[in-house]
């Protein structure tokens, strides 16, 4: 009882001002459900966890943070939301994203910014923001995200959290709301590397019901990783790229290091210029074929129902979209309209074979890659949303892992005036657990 209660104090004494949760579920009925997970037992028997808002729950409104999906209510669970049931954990609520997961700072949320609980001021990154200052909030000690160019490491490193972007195809994307279905995966976020890595195991899996998910289950591994003769390289065309702050904070990590026996050596991506922009040209090309769905008959707000089909298509969607969502579905069109494909998606997708082909390579020479996970500080609220070209360079370092399918980590790397800096651990594909395992050893 005293649990339930306190998570709940804390969220309407903050939340208001926050805004991390779009929807927060009854405290009874929370209360209810923790006592009987408790008796029926599980690894998370009776622990509250808060569930980016684009992961589908039965019952539970599940809105993308968009006026298209205001009123949704799922009739059917995520793979990850049934696997967590089943070991007897219990969702609190939904977390505010940007809409679609379409941004870098959880602003383009049709209900309003969440802010950054270390300062109200700045944004608390994306689009996985709400789980990000949820944790940070301490409403709940997990939280799962989704990430399709950096928005679980975004959120982990602006609220001094940690989060996981898993392996491709290793967690069910079955019952995510789709933005870019080669890019993005469910992950775990929490306030410690252990916790983060129990997270993951629970929801990863094959699955079905998703078939891009890969015959592996990874297990809970806590023996303990020393960071002698761990060969770590340092990805300085990235680094370079950072505000000093940032480089200064990385630096003192590397030493740290160092220290402890890693062994560290300099190197670079190469292609890092190319990455952001390949990212960004095969996001949108899958984000304007996904959202086509929405057309206010079949799925999504349908407030007009008169006229032509594309008057009942265009002023139902042009109502209940944003203004960046909007902008991936003409810009993605765009990319993939005759003439144009080979110009931008075919070379995209170049261009990501290259970024994979350079990552197989140093991971011949490295067990893990570091960076920062953002290249800036947490913006101030206003700062970047209206300059998207500014918003989308935030994701620099994050969206590597994404072209490439291999797993990243972020986890707090030190204070800049109060603002939260992340460090980015990346490994070869499937090594997941051992970035935990080093995560928890450097915290
Ligand atoms: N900021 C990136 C984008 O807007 C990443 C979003 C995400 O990972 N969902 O595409």
């Amino acid at each position: 009882v005293e649990y339930v209660e306190r998570a709940y104090e804390k969220i309407e004494k903050y939340d208001k001002t926050i805004n991390a949760l779009i929807t927060i579920r009854s405290k009874n009925e929370v209360l209810n459900e923790v006592k009987e997970n408790i008796v029926r037992g599980g690894k998370l028997a009776g622990i509250l966890i808060a569930i980016k808002d684009n992961i589908s729950t039965r019952g539970i409104r599940t809105t993308c943070a968009s006026k298209m999906l205001e009123d949704y209510i799922p009739p059917y669970d995520a793979t990850v939301i049934e696997r967590l049931k089943k070991e007897g954990a219990v969702i609190i609520g939904k977390t505010n994203m940007d809409e679609f997961a379409m941004g870098s700072t959880t602003e383009t949320s049709y209900f309003g910014p969440t802010k950054n609980p270390w300062n109200l001021e700045r944004t608390p990154g994306g689009s996985s923001g709400g789980s990000g200052a949820a944790l940070a909030a301490d409403y709940v000690d997990l939280a799962l995200g989704s990430d399709t160019g950096g928005s679980i490491r975004a959120p982990a490193a602006y609220t001094a959290t940690f989060g996981l972007k898993p392996s491709y195809g290793t967690v069910s994307r079955y019952g995510l709301v789709a933005y870019a279905n080669s890019l993005e995966q469910i992950g775990p976020m929490a306030k410690n590397a252990e916790d983060l890595g129990l997270l993951y195991t629970i929801i990863a899996g094959p699955d079905e019901r998703d078939a891009t998910t890969i015959d592996f289950t990874p297990n809970l591994d806590i023996s303990e990783q020393k960071l002698e003769k761990v060969r770590i390289g340092i990805l300085n065309d990235i680094l370079e790229m950072s505000e000093k702050p940032i480089i200064s904070a990385i630096n003192n990590i590397v030493n740290k290091l160092s220290n402890e026996g890693a062994i560290i050596e300099e190197t670079k991506l190469g292609y890092a210029e190319y990455a952001l922009p390949a990212y960004y040209i095969i996001a949108m090309s899958e984000a304007s074929s996904n959202l086509a769905r929405y057309d206010g008959v079949r799925y999504g707000y349908s407030r007009y129902m008169e006229g032509s089909w594309r008057e009942v298509y265009a002023k139902n969607r042009g109502e209940a979209f944003g203004i960046e969502v909007k902008r991936r579905i003409l810009l993605g069109s765009f990319i993939l309209s005759a003439g144009y494909y080979e110009e931008f998606y075919l070379k995209a997708l170049k261009i990501r074979n290259l970024i994979k082909m350079s990552l197989d390579e140093l991971f011949k020479k490295y067990d893990i890659l570091i960076s920062p996970t953002m290249p800036i500080l947490p913006p101030k609220i206003g700062e970047v949303i209206n300059d998207p070209v500014k918003m989308y360079a935030m994701d620099l370092n994050t969206v590597i892992a994404n072209l490439a399918a291999i797993p990243a980590l972020s986890m707090p790397a030190g204070f800049y005036n109060n603002l939260p800096i992340g460090l980015q651990l990346m490994g070869k594909y499937l090594s997941d657990m051992y970035l935990i395992k080093i995560a928890s050893y450097i915290e």
